[in-house]
């Protein structure tokens, strides 16, 4: 089947209409009529380059939201008509250690990711920028009813990203978690860990989007510009999730850390990060990393998401705006997460 998409032809080049073929809808396969497609910045660190080199062209998009438009003849967990979800992760071996325990993402033998995978067939994957997508079955998640579409898209991916590590490292009542960068993760964050019952402070680069942070469900926010943040909130937060895309200063995040206290870098920023040991031997502390989710879990995340009322802040563009939302998210001037309406590719 030949499908409109959009791709960056080469490392860096501005996005272009493409067509692409999607596989045959093998007996556990699902085919999806693509409704929402959201723009992870990791979508633009992989056509940059800054994570090495690509198989271009290149389709992004790994937060999925669509109709299953059909089914492959074993497959009995979606029905024609579902609305559904895709994430990060379209298959991986289902044998290893980390798959058996439902942490796909950390498969042995190597997750395959939604775009810029080489597939079991041994063909390239590419994304959701696109009008439909063919997924096995069990990497297929059911989004809830009563979670609107284009606000459930980035769920699959800054939804997971941030409920795994607040669940991991027990956000919950009595927690003081701080949320390092308001974009399309952190705002994630903040919403779920407020929903979770921890304390939320944002740490941004500035007091622009304070009243944002807020309304979103922060107790606190303190511009990072401002070095007095850093001497007021010295030993404060048992978990600090960093977003930010770009390398920080870590030492300065990890002595916000109390005793026990853990950094948790899920922002993938493609320089190395430094840290002074004594940061963490002073204060027994952690600096941790986190990649999305399990398939189970983000099922777990959209029902939480759906029980409590929470979707993305959405800003839902045609296609054709797709180069122009890049320069913006790239210039943290996204609020605070771009969808494409995948109509606009039909
Ligand atoms: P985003 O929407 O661009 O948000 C990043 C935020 O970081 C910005 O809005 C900005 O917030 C802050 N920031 C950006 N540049 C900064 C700088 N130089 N110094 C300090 N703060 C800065 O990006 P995103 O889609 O949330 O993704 C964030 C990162 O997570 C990316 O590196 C992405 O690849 C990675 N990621 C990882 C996973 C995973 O599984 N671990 C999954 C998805 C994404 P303020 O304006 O509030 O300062
Ligand atoms: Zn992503
Ligand atoms: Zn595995």
């Amino acid at each position: 089947m030949r499908v409109n998409a959009y791709a960056a032809p080469s490392a860096g080049q501005p996005l272009a209409p493409i067509t692409i073929e999607r596989r045959e809808v093998g007996a556990n396969d699902v085919l999806i009529e693509i409704q929402y497609a959201g723009i992870c910045h990791s979508d633009i660190h992989t056509v940059n380059g800054d994570w090495g080199p690509q198989p271009f062209p290149v389709v992004p998009g790994h937060e999925i939201v669509g109709v299953v438009a059909e089914i492959g003849s074993d497959v009995t967990r979606h029905a024609v008509g579902d609305r559904v979800g895709v994430g990060c992760l379209v298959n991986s071996c289902r044998e290893c250690a980390n798959c058996e325990k439902g942490n796909e993402q950390y498969c042995l033998n190597g997750a395959i990711g939604t775009y810029a995978a080489t597939d079991r067939d041994g063909t390239t994957t590419q994304g959701g920028y696109s009008t439909h997508v063919v997924v096995d079955a069990d990497f297929v998640v059911r989004v809830p009813d009563g979670l609107d579409a284009a606000a459930a898209a980035p769920l699959l991916c800054a939804g997971i990203t941030t409920y795994s590590p607040l669940r991991h490292w027990n956000a919950g009542p009595g927690t003081k978690v701080a949320v390092v960068g308001l974009g399309g993760l952190g705002h994630m964050a903040v919403k779920l860990a407020h929903a979770l019952g921890a304390e939320v402070t944002v740490l941004s680069q500035s007091l622009k989007k304070q009243e944002d942070g807020l309304r979103l469900g922060a107790d606190d926010y303190f511009a990072t510009s401002d070095p007095d943040t850093f001497k007021a909130l010295r030993g404060r937060f048992a978990l600090i999730i960093n977003t930010v895309s770009a390398t920080i200063d870590l030492d300065a995040y990890l002595r916000l850390l109390a005793v026990d206290g853990t950094l948790v870098n899920v922002g993938a920023p493609p320089e190395p990060l430094s840290v002074r040991v004594g940061n963490l031997i002073g204060g027994r502390r952690s600096f941790a990393g986190s990649a999305i989710g399990g398939i189970a879990e983000t099922q777990e995340m959209l029902d939480f998401c759906a029980e409590h009322g929470i979707g993305a802040e959405v800003e839902v563009i045609p296609v054709d705006q797709v180069n122009e939302a890049y320069e913006r998210v790239l210039a943290s001037d996204v609020r605070y997460r771009f969808v494409i309406d995948a109509s606009t590719l039909a």
